[in-house]
């Protein structure tokens, strides 16, 4: 065997006997929660899809229309020729949801993070997070060369206690989720502008889970989010200010030197950003709190402990028909496996309740 082959399955062989090994599985989704794995039909409760608009009709009809009228790629980055002017309207609809003055659409949320974290703040910065934020915000400060500091999860008086330093750096950038992605929980966002607010720091929260479900309690100096969880389709986004949007068009980097994205997938973030309304966010938020009456979102943890324990709890739900994947170390801490449910307005009332009977 090659030596590179040697090694690697060495170090699959340790993945795998800690249960830590990931594999690809085929799933095909169809009406937004069934999905089909091995010629067998699920109930999901793994999808990001909380409002079921990855499936909606007239999202679909958008995607079509625009690629028959625009063909596929968009055949360059932005800044050559890929600037689409299907992208003024989306940025114009994210920035009214964000009530900012601006809003640049990016390849992905994680390009979105690995890029403009970096264009913010650099050596000689502070960058402050939660502990449990999203890997991408950590890979973006560690692109960024920037002093990297965590504090307990949701906890102010340690964030209170890590600014005290922020007098040593130049600049200072906090960082949380809004919505927890594998907690559910929600980061206390007053409390966090009025802390960056005293200290001259900069508040960016990251709204994956919270876009179109969850109002905010707060505005941050920047947002920044995905298209690709409650909206349905693709794409990463950040809004604020228009002086920083313009900055951040000539400084991210994984904007500048990534394609912009397909007409398709534009068209269809757009059309479904219409369709959000409260009424359909109340849909998936009353089944999570018919699942467990303190949910706080569309996202609810089972803990179990070890990787085992919640291995073995995916496979005993599978053979009763509904998925849930199991989250295992690094995504969550160790001890702390889990099965995260994610709810969707078109589950059922039925379906939530077969699933409380089965965990
Ligand atoms: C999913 C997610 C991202 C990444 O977004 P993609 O568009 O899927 O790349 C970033 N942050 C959080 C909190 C997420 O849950």
């Amino acid at each position: 065997m090659p030596a590179l082959d040697n090694i690697v399955s060495e170090r699959l062989k340790t993945l795998a006997e800690r249960e830590q090994q990931r594999v690809l599985r085929d799933s095909s989704r169809s009406e937004g929660i069934y999905v089909e794995r091995g010629g067998k039909m699920f109930v999901s409760f793994s999808c990001n899809d909380y409002l079921g608009l990855s499936q909606h009709s007239k999202v679909i009809e958008a995607a079509i229309e625009a690629t028959k009228q625009y063909g596929v790629g968009a055949g360059a980055s932005r800044l050559i020729t890929g600037n689409h002017p299907l992208y003024e309207t989306l940025e114009a609809t994210i920035a009214k949801k964000k009530k900012t003055e601006a809003a640049l659409v990016l390849g992905s949320g994680y390009l979105t993070n690995v890029g403009v974290i970096p264009a913010l703040v650099g050596k000689g910065d502070l960058i402050i997070t939660d502990k449990l934020v999203h890997a991408c915000i950590i890979d973006g400060a560690q692109l960024s060369g920037a002093t990297l500091k965590r504090f307990k999860h949701n906890d102010m008086v340690d964030l209170e206690r890590l600014l005290e330093s922020r007098k040593d750096y130049e600049n200072c950038l906090i960082v949380t989720d809004h919505v927890f992605s594998m907690d559910g929980d929600i980061a206390p966002l007053k409390a966090m502008r009025a802390l960056a607010d005293k200290y001259d720091a900069w508040l960016m929260v990251d709204d994956a889970h919270g876009l179109g479900i969850i109002e905010p309690e707060a505005e941050p100096h920047i947002w920044m989010g995905t298209l690709s969880k409650a909206v349905g389709a693709y794409g990463g986004y950040v809004a604020a200010s228009q002086k920083v949007i313009d900055y951040l068009i000539t400084s991210t980097r994984s904007f500048i030197f990534s394609t912009g994205l397909p007409p398709a997938t534009i068209a269809a973030a757009t059309e479904a950003l219409k369709l959000m309304s409260p009424e359909l966010a109340a849909k998936p938020l009353a089944l999570a709190r018919r699942f467990r009456n303190d949910a706080q979102s569309t996202i609810v943890p089972v803990i179990l402990g070890e990787e085992a324990a919640a291995l073995a709890k995916s496979k005993s739900l599978e053979a009763a028909g509904l998925l849930i994947q199991a989250i295992r170390p690094p995504t969550v801490p160790a001890g702390t496996s889990r099965l995260r449910v994610a709810f969707s307005a078109l589950h059922t009332p039925e379906m939530v309740d077969k699933l409380v009977k089965a965990v």
